[in-house]
């Protein structure tokens, strides 16, 4: 057993959320008990002891929607770059091209210098959306193998697409199954969800493969309408919205996520909450894709299950939350707006989420709870209490101040150290294998 204590301790836990110095003790993979430090010392006596030093102890973050595959693209500039002035066009001009140039070692390198940037800002989950139309088959194989190695919790898929043809298509389809059936032989540190890129890159037919495939009991992870394009191509080809065609489809459901749903209508919230769809907000990608605002509050008003996401934009799950609280509140045009819910969706919301493809429960500290935690060096310059905790983490705090990660009762960070990797050996790689995707993309 190890005791975790000697810290303020955020217990996103109903039953007691704040310790004001607080220890949590692990045995094996799940938390026994959360309680005042000196009880539970006294308590377990031959426990392991590892001291927070004053520091804040909280669940570990999950996050709902990540884009492994474009890592690399970070200070790329592609040769005969185009200016993109839409979505469609960032699409064309830049990731359809990135992701048909990665091979497995840029995909493995994408994954390691990903998780470890997650690891660094307390990400303890990862629901992964993968695209490499260039390498389809083991994909996610490979990007599960440095999952397990670094010890971080995952769910990956596979985006298909009809955008590069049939065979990548029907290799996408594969790739999923393929990869599903591993998972299943795996405990809950490893996921999978059927990918599906977008309603305008999936015709009818490719629709009805994936459902006839498994997907529907698989559950979709798939963006909706992030797009206007998006919107436009569904009511030109089968006269409807995004929503109601997947409705139609069978892509909708309890394990079903929904990306985005930017440009939805008031009925096709309505059937988001019908069907039990979570829907995964990405504020600070639909900012820099000029894609538009989703109505993350009219979806909470109606009871649509809202979780959040970093779209590749970010790794650091406090910075997402921050932007959902800015949009909502600039778009509104109300200050006093979108004080509650991103909070709810960062911590309630995506444990809830996740929670539906694992069996033990994450991203609470509480008796039964996987041991999914962090170390944050944040000391208060005001009063911190249970009434009070968003505040401090909306206006005080952000991923690089966590120095420790435990993920399935195991550090995976400790003091500012990755322990599963050579960090500095996998960023010198990063770069090379970068260099050379620049020259092939
Ligand atoms: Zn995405």
């Amino acid at each position: 057993m190890i005791l975790i204590g000697g810290g303020r301790t955020i217990t996103r836990s109903d039953s007691h959320p704040y310790f004001s110095d607080g220890c949590v003790a692990v045995e094996g993979s799940r938390i026994v008990e959360v309680g005042e430090t000196k009880a539970m010392r006294k308590k377990y006596p031959h426990a392991e002891w590892v001291d927070v030093d004053g520091k804040l102890i909280m669940p570990g973050f999950i996050n709902m929607h990540q884009h492994i595959y474009s890592a690399l693209a970070r200070g790329m500039s592609l040769k005969n770059a185009k200016v993109s002035k839409n979505f469609d066009e960032i699409l064309e001009n830049l990731w359809w091209r990135l992701d048909r140039a990665l091979g497995l070692e840029a995909i493995k390198y994408s994954a390691l210098t990903t998780y470890i940037d997650g690891i660094k800002n307390g990400v303890t989950t990862v629901f992964d959306h993968h695209a490499s139309a260039g390498h389809i088959e083991g994909s996610l194989m490979e990007i599960a193998k440095v999952a397990e190695k670094l010890g971080v919790r995952t769910n990956l898929a596979y985006e298909v697409s009809d955008r590069d043809g049939e065979d990548k298509m029907r290799a996408g389809i594969k790739e999923n199954i393929d990869f599903y059936e591993y998972a299943k032989t795996r405990d809950d540190m490893v996921g999978a969800l059927f990918g599906l890129h977008a309603s305008f890159t999936l015709s009818e037919e490719t629709l009805k493969q994936c459902v006839d495939a498994g997907g529907a009991e698989i559950g979709f992870h798939v963006h909706v309408a992030e797009g206007r394009g998006d919107v436009a191509d569904s009511f030109l080809k089968y006269e409807m919205p995004v929503v109601k065609r997947f409705e139609k489809a069978g892509i909708l459901g309890p394990k079903t996520l929904a990306i985005h749903c930017i440009h939805i209508d008031d009925a096709e919230k309505d059937i988001l909450k019908a069907t039990g769809t979570a829907v995964i907000h990405n504020p600070q990608s639909n900012m820099g894709n000029a894609v538009g605002c989703a109505d993350v509050l009219g979806m909470f008003g109606r009871g649509v299950l809202m979780g959040l996401g970093t779209d590749g934009y970010t790794a650091d799950m406090i910075e997402s939350m921050k932007a959902a609280g800015l949009i909502h509140k600039h778009v509104s045009g109300d200050p006093s707006a979108a004080w509650a819910e991103p909070p709810a969706m960062l911590f309630k919301n995506n444990a809830a989420i996740a929670g539906r493809y694992m069996s033990g429960k994450v991203g609470a500290l509480e008796k039964d709870a996987y041991a999914d935690l962090i170390v944050v060096d944040y000391d208060p310059p005001t009063p911190l209490d249970e009434t009070n905790i968003d505040g401090h983490i909306h206006f005080g705090m952000m991923g690089k101040q966590v120095v420790s990660t435990m993920i399935n009762g195991k550090f995976v960070y400790k003091d500012r150290v990755i322990l599963n990797a050579d960090e500095k050996e996998v960023l010198a790689k990063s770069r090379e294998t970068a260099k050379t995707l620049w020259e092939r993309a």
